[in-house]
């Protein structure tokens, strides 16, 4: 039961969440002349895409670089933001195999690097590689025309009659085409490719149900990264920016803890209420449904609000991602002369094979014998086959380090119910500790 509260704050639209997303439609609304309240938990916004300053040194600490997708360059554009960015090329490495991937070209490369670790499956590579050369063909479609989401439809009579009209029967088909390649990646290299290793060393830079169609476009990704100057957390700081210059309101530190649907209120953990006409929840769901009070609504509303929590509370998380910073008294022309600042690079060519899989369902399974040292077995095969993300910011934007020394962001994908069994027992940190260990030991050498 809601308690009555003295000051409301009235705003024509509340957005929790100052992630990317809550930044973006925060913009627009204030733009729009709207009254606008964004609500933040964290000391700054943006979420995933943040960057954050230790010794001296700037890390990213979710996404690593930025796609633009053919969305954020135009909406910078359309809502008069600067950003000063630069190109974060990317490397692609397995053993002392190395490729700089530079442009469309480098798939070529990409099909002799992999040949020649695997002599024995060059049918294979080609096959795969015709996938994914069929794949980029679909993304330059994809992006063939300036996006109509900002475009002046009624105004622009030329941009829709001359790239519109004729792009869309392409698109429509190329669609098609992509949703016929939506299952999940491994399942579908299991169709063309034998060889388990060759097989690993493609799809485990992927989650394993990462549909094959945004997997395999892979390559096409690569080529659309940029960083922004500073980290990619400029980018959140230019949002919101704008939503103040707009008028709108940014309310950090603040974490929203009930949500009255009926009332169209909501409260804080300051014990501040603000009412709205349009709530935008741009925080997690799970959450939205755990805050949400829904007296007052009708049965059937009522009704369709505790479906659909159901169905969202018992969704869950399976793999995640484990990152590691650190800071090396090691300058950045020691890992320029390696790779680019963002590098994929795995180990061994014999990849994770069951490791990842079977062996570790073995291990939760029979969790209850599992003693630390099996623990710390199991984590010696994983971190030696393993496939791991490492950016390196200083060499995308150079005062992203301290003079003579360089920032790594080491990460890898790593299995959510593992680390969940290990905390209710107690030894997380433990554990972390070894993973670490393990980590730079293998990518020192
Ligand atoms: C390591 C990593 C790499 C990635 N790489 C890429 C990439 O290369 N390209 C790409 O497109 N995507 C990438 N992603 C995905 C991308 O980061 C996310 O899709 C995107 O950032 C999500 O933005 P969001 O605003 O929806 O959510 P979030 O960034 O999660 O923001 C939600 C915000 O809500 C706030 N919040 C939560 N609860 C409350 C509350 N009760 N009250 C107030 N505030 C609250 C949180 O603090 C947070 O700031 C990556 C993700 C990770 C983790």
């Amino acid at each position: 039961m809601k308690s009555t509260s003295s000051a409301i704050h009235t705003y024509d639209t509340i957005v929790v969440g100052g992630g990317i997303a809550g930044l973006t439609s925060a913009a627009y609304l204030s733009r729009a002349g709207r009254k606008v309240l964004l609500i933040e938990k964290n000391r700054e916004c943006g979420g995933l895409v943040n960057t954050f300053s230790h010794n001296g040194f700037r890390f990213d600490a979710g996404v690593r670089a930025l796609e633009d997708a053919g969305i954020i360059f135009p909406m910078l554009q359309d809502l008069g933001i600067q950003l000063e960015t630069v190109k974060s090329p990317v490397s692609i490495g397995v053993e002392n195999e190395i490729l700089h991937v530079r442009d469309g070209s480098s798939l070529g490369e990409y099909r002799d690097m992999l040949a020649r670790l695997y002599p024995e499956s060059t049918k294979e590579i080609d096959d795969v590689i015709v996938v994914i050369r069929k794949i980029m063909k679909y993304m330059d479609v994809l992006y063939g025309v300036e996006n109509p989401v900002f475009k002046d439809m009624k105004r622009d009579r030329e941009f829709v009659m001359k790239q519109l009209l004729p792009w869309l029967p392409k698109f429509l088909l190329t669609v098609r085409k992509i949703n016929k390649l939506d299952t999940p990646v491994e399942e579908y290299l299991d169709t063309i490719i034998q060889n388990r290793s060759l097989r690993d060393i493609i799809a485990q830079h992927f989650f394993r149900s990462t549909p094959t169609f945004f997997a395999l476009s892979y390559f096409s990704l690569y080529l659309d990264y940029f960083y922004p100057k500073g980290g990619v957390g400029q980018l959140a700081q230019v949002l919101a920016d704008k939503i103040r210059k707009e008028g709108g309101e940014i309310r950090t530190e603040t974490t929203v803890t009930e949500v009255f649907s009926d009332e169209h209120t909501i409260r804080d953990d300051h014990g501040s209420e603000y009412a709205y006409d349009n709530l935008i929840w741009a925080a997690d769901l799970k959450t939205l449904y755990r805050l949400t009070q829904t007296e007052g609504l009708t049965r059937k509303e009522q009704e369709t609000i505790s479906r659909k929590k159901t169905t969202v509370l018992e969704r869950r998380g399976s793999e995640s991602i484990f990152s590691l910073f650190l800071e090396v008294d090691t300058p950045l022309e020691t890992f320029r002369e390696i790779a680019h600042g963002h590098f994929f690079y795995t180990p061994s060519k014999r990849g994770l094979n069951e490791t990842h899989h079977a062996d570790l369902q073995q291990l939760l399974s029979t969790w209850q014998q599992a003693d630390r040292e099996r623990v710390f077995s199991w984590l010696d095969t994983f971190t030696a086959y393993n496939t791991y993300e490492i950016s390196i910011p200083g060499l995308k934007y150079p005062e992203m380090a301290p003079p003579g020394k360089t920032g790594l962001v080491v990460s890898l994908l790593a299995e959510y119910d593992l680390f969940a069994r290990i905390r209710e027992d107690g030894w997380l940190e433990e554990f972390t500790a070894e993973l670490e260990t393990r980590i730079v030991r293998v990518l020192s050498k």
